[in-house]
């Protein structure tokens, strides 16, 4: 670390590639500002708009500098002993009159490993499995189905590795050039320069097909038709590695059963995409040397997001191409610290380390070290918890998330959440879920407080404060120490992160072999399981992490989305995050720089599609569909279908998942929000 002088090197608070930045601090405590961190591991130095503005929240005018009560509709400020017994007491009320799984947790993906292993704990210490974090928004479908088939919830390669060895980078339901910038123009840029190949398959033609040699422009919810005719192809002209198959995979036979009968011109149809250019595509990744699949929320987001991600595992399978650099299947992870969220096991059905909880060996492993008992079965995931309330669910503890905006269906959750008996939200400034709280806890920022986050590719990295803690705030870790503390007396006396993280280790295997001094400033990626090991830069060299050490092929077949277009909603809408702004906005849309390059929301319209409705490029048009509307400008483009419509979840005042529809996926119980059936029309007409 640099000497404070200098500065101090941080990770940057946005997205999951985990680019090093260096903070100074102002004049004035809060004041911060930035200056790149030349041999950052992951970034060299390099940021994103997102990146370069992100001080601009750290001091901001909006951040809750005291906790609030609220007392007769109205929030009033409180002490923190007012807050913190108010919580406790609300909290053993709702466990003496209902039980402890009349509450539901949930961690947050922004806030750091040591938090959220201090959340899962106090969840489970107090008796509950549930807790859970956004990943279920965002790719709990790729995690269930990396662990089943693979063995880690996990990207399987890493950055830099992809970039030196891949020759072809398959990106499906991803747009890493607005979305992950830095792991684009630092990876695959390179190597597209250098000759790689990118093919791209998104119903949305945006910054990432720019830079593609093939963009295979689908319909919404077509993934696994677009894939099974890749894998027919592949299988029908003898491309599959034979060798690989035999020797590190099963389930072979079930994929060939599966497209016994495959029409392959039928389904390209299907996918809207012409036949020979899905084919061709087929043939350049399966003859590559070393083929990379990236994946991202176009894929998991899906009622079938489980066997979306399978099809993406069946391919890398059968072509061998995993276990070796510039390879295997690898989810670009959304938040800075979504991976180690659920690493440490803020989820409702894993420990720390992805031990399962009705796992006895396991459980009692961690209770061991923990010294209470563990429940044994799952608990309810986030949406399930929201879907509860009123019914098994009582109470909330919300610590850095908002479900109001970021849950589908929108304003059902917004219902639900008003009829919590108790609402506690952890937050640095107002959100939409913060409006309906009974107390809140005002938290410090990610440049004033120290920890450690994992990046998409299983790097552990440190964060460190860089500035004092504004008003009468206190850090996550602090909250949560203090509320352990007042509820069980013990379990939850920690002298800062560090020896939260001596504890992590105990319980985590993957993350046994670091430690804080270890982490240094390159970080460590897991599996790290001993002290002195190097972390592994790509997994399953060997063997898989399954049972019999065997790969997972499982061929699926086509289920077409929840909803259809239909006479009324004769439209799809899609949804995906851009560039400057970053999931529900509670940060970006605060910072005058991003706010400034995309002020509000708005919705892409096919030319075709606002010529039959009259709509003008610009124009504010009502956006609708079974569930609610918003109002919000149109920007008419060819780059989406006709046929399909596109926002982004990131507006307040135009909340796209007021549209969006709750159907989860049966195993994995993430929703759809990427394919609901629409309707736009020019405001004043509905
Ligand atoms: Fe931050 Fe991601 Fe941009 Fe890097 S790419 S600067 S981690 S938002």
């Amino acid at each position: 670390m640099s000497s404070e002088n200098e500065g101090v090197e941080t990770i940057c608070p946005y997205c999951g590639v985990g680019c090093g930045l260096t903070l100074q601090e102002g004049e004035e405590p809060g004041e911060v500002s930035l200056k790149p961190w030349f041999d950052a591991p992951v970034n060299e130095g390099a940021l994103c708009i997102k990146g370069g503005a992100s001080p601009q929240v750290v001091n901001h005018e909006d951040r809750l500098k005291t906790p609030l009560i609220r007392e007769d509709g109205e929030f009033r400020e409180a002490t923190w002993d007012e807050a913190l017994e108010l919580t406790v007491s609300e909290l053993e009320r709702i466990r003496d009159e209902h039980d402890p799984d009349a509450v539901g947790f949930f961690g947050s993906s922004k806030v750091m490993n040591e938090e959220n292993y201090l959340l899962q704990k106090l969840a489970r210490r107090y008796g509950t499995n549930n807790v859970d974090n956004c990943t279920r928004m965002c790719h709990a479908s790729t995690v269930y189905t990396l662990r089943q088939s693979l063995g880690a919830g996990a990207m399987t390669n890493s950055m830099a590795d992809l970039e030196s060895h891949g020759d072809v980078y398959w990106v499906q339901g991803a747009n890493p050039a607005e979305q992950h910038v830095i792991a684009h123009s630092n990876y695959f840029r390179r190597a597209v320069r250098d000759g790689a190949t990118l093919i791209q398959v998104d119903p949305h033609a945006n910054k990432t097909s720019r830079d593609a040699d093939i963009h295979l422009q689908l319909e919404p919810g077509t993934d696994i038709p677009l894939l099974n005719v890749v894998l027919h192809t592949i299988l029908e002209e003898g491309l599959y590695d034979e060798d690989f198959v035999k020797e590190r995979t099963r389930g072979f036979d079930h994929l060939e059963a599966t497209l016994a009968d495959f029409d392959a011109a039928a389904a390209a149809d299907t996918c809207g995409v012409p036949l020979e250019d899905i084919q061709e595509a087929a043939r350049i990744y399966a003859e590559a040397e070393n083929g990379a699949i990236f994946t991202g929320m176009g894929m998991s987001q899906h009622a079938c997001g489980v066997d979306n991600v399978q099809n993406e595992v069946n391919l890398a399978l059968i072509t061998g191409n995993v276990g070796r650099p510039g390879t295997g299947v690898n989810p670009l992870r959304g938040q800075n610290n979504v991976q180690g969220t659920c690493d440490v096991g803020a989820m409702p059905n894993v420990l720390p380390g992805y031990q399962n909880v009705d796992d006895d060996e396991a459980r009692e492993a961690v209770e061991s070290v923990w010294g209470f008992e563990i429940p044994p079965e799952p608990g309810l995931t986030n949406v399930e918890v929201s879907n509860a309330i009123g019914d098994s669910v009582h109470g909330l503890y919300v610590m850095g998330e908002n479900p109001v905006m970021s849950e589908p269906d929108a304003l059902e959750v917004e219902k639900r959440i008003a009829d919590l008996e108790f609402l506690v939200v952890q937050d640095i400034f107002m959100t939409d879920t913060a409006e309906f709280a009974d107390v809140i806890l005002p938290a410090t920022s990610w440049a004033e407080r120290g920890g450690t986050v994992t990046n998409t590719d299983r790097r552990v990295q440190r964060m460190r404060k860089v500035t004092d803690v504004p008003g009468n705030t206190r850090h996550d870790l602090d909250i949560l120490c203090d509320v352990g503390t007042r509820l069980f007396g013990s379990g939850f006396d920690f002298d800062g992160p560090e020896a939260v993280f001596e504890e992590l280790r105990e319980v985590c295997p993957i993350y046994h072999g670091m430690t804080y001094d270890r982490i240094g400033r390159e970080g460590i990626q897991w599996p790290c399981y001993e002290p002195g090991d190097e972390g592994d830069q790509y997994l399953y060299a060997d063997s898989f992490d399954t049972e019999d050490g065997l790969g997972v092929v499982r061929g699926v077949r086509h289920q077409a989305p929840d909803e259809v277009p239909d006479d009324e909603f004769p439209l799809v809408l899609t949804t995906a995050r851009l560039e400057e702004h970053y999931n529900t906005g509670t940060m970006s849309t605060r910072s005058p720089t991003l706010r400034r390059k995309t002020p509000e929301n708005f919705v892409d319209v096919h030319p075709a599609d606002a010529a039959n409705r009259g709509i003008e490029d610009g124009e504010y048009v009502v956006l609708r569909s079974r569930r609610g509307e918003i109002v919000l400008e149109a920007n008419v483009t060819e780059d989406i279908k006709e046929g399909v419509v596109w926002t982004t979840p990131h507006f307040s005042d135009a909340r796209a998942n007021t549209l969006t529809n709750d159907v989860l996926d049966p195993l994995a119980k993430i929703p759809e929000y990427k394919a609901a059936a629409a309707e736009v029309e020019p405001v004043g007409e509905g």
